[in-house]
């Protein structure tokens, strides 16, 4: 194969457009893709450097003669790499990327020179696409730092502004029955204990809402924790409730994992919980607990065979003082789901379910190995 031919073959094969400039003869040999990438047929036109240099970007251009100038110049430069704007003949500039190497005479004078153009419009186009998103997500995680922090604080300022009224609520209200008690029937004595009951009600939701904006900081060092052992602390910590219930606990071999010690046995507390709590009456209760290796991230599962949830609540349940029952059927206050995700979110995992009422629920979460 003739090397001019094998020469042609590969500028089409590479889709790049293909120059060759030879500076004694004063020629400018523009390949194919002159005409594929920017419509300029080599046929029509007559390429030279003049009309190159007219077809770059005036933003451009003044660069590119001065780096011309210097690699002219200086014998020692041999390799260029230029990006810069070109003009299509449909009247749209497309991005390319220029290489080119310059060959020099014993003298060092520049004889010929050989280069490449490749069109990197796309990969440009989607670099601009690329930096904005991340401006956006910049300003957006910036956005939110913001609004947890306020958050953050609003809960803390109402916690406190409100706990102060409430204790004296709590307090008038004790005096009154202390010192009143005789003059007071049934009735009037049992209009107190509701009002004390609300107040203390209030005191417990008011306790929820600042942990709950507390939930997700991660202030805390990153540790290695084993999670089989956090159970088995899990189980004598609750060991009463179990014998009590007659809990039987099936614990599967679950990984070492590198997490936030705190947080993640809050999770596993919660889920654990529940599942021992929302228990389907004449069955005996039996939680399984697991792991699953999935790539980047441990799987984990808690599975009951309690009474189940149903489908259209699955999502309504991690949502804070969200509860699908009434405080005398199962105690609570609609708290734990919610505090759970906010700490699942913060590590990167996800947290969700699958159920069937009256059979039993698996609450799955993850976490990231690294
Ligand atoms: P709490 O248990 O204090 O009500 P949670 O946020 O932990 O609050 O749970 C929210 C609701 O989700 C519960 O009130 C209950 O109705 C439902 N739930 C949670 N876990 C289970 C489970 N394992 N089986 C059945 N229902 C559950």
């Amino acid at each position: 194969m003739e090397a001019n031919e094998r020469f042609e073959i590969v500028t089409e094969a590479t889709n790049d457009a293909i120059w060759d400039y030879d500076l004694v003869k004063d020629q400018l040999f523009w390949g194919k893709g002159f005409y594929t990438l920017f419509g300029y047929n080599p046929e029509e036109i007559k390429p030279s450097f003049e009309l190159l240099l007219s077809l770059i970007h005036e933003e451009d251009r003044e660069h590119i003669v001065s780096q011309v100038d210097k690699y002219m110049s200086d014998p020692r430069q041999k390799d260029w790499y230029e990006e810069y704007r070109f003009l299509k003949t449909d009247g749209s500039y497309a991005f390319v990327v220029d290489r080119a190497k310059f060959l020099r005479n014993t003298k060092g004078q520049v004889t010929r020179v050989i280069g490449a153009m490749t069109d990197i419009t796309e990969r440009k186009s989607f670099e601009k696409e690329l930096l904005k998103l991340n401006e956006s997500l910049k300003l957006h995680a910036h956005e939110l730092e913001t609004s947890n922090e306020q958050l953050e604080q609003f809960a803390f300022i109402a916690s406190h502004d409100l706990q102060e009224p409430l204790r004296m609520i709590t307090s008038f209200l004790d005096q009154l029955k202390r010192k009143y008690q005789d003059q007071f029937d049934d009735r009037a004595l049992q209009y107190i204990h509701f009002a004390t009951d609300g107040a203390k009600r209030m005191k417990q939701i008011i306790l929820d809402l600042l942990e709950y904006s507390r939930a997700g900081r991660l202030t805390e060092q990153l540790e290695k924790v084993n999670l089989n052992s956090l159970l088995e602390d899990y189980q004598i910590l609750r060991n009463r409730l179990i014998t009590e219930k007659g809990v039987k606990i099936n614990m599967g071999t679950l990984p070492v994992v590198e997490t936030y010690k705190a947080p993640m046995l809050q999770t596993l507390h919660c889920l654990m919980d529940n599942a021992i709590k929302y228990t389907k009456e004449g069955v005996r209760p039996e939680v399984s607990v697991d792991s699953e290796d999935a790539g980047d991230f441990w799987k984990i599962s808690i599975a009951d065979n309690g009474i189940g949830i149903e489908p259209e609540f699955f999502e309504k349940i991690f949502v804070i003082f969200q509860r699908l029952h009434n405080r005398e059927e199962y105690s609570g206050t609609g708290i734990g789901l919610s505090i759970a995700k906010k700490h699942i979110d913060s590590w990167g995992g996800k947290i969700w379910l699958e159920s069937e009422p009256g059979k039993g629920s698996i609450f799955y979460f993850t976490i990231p190995k690294s």
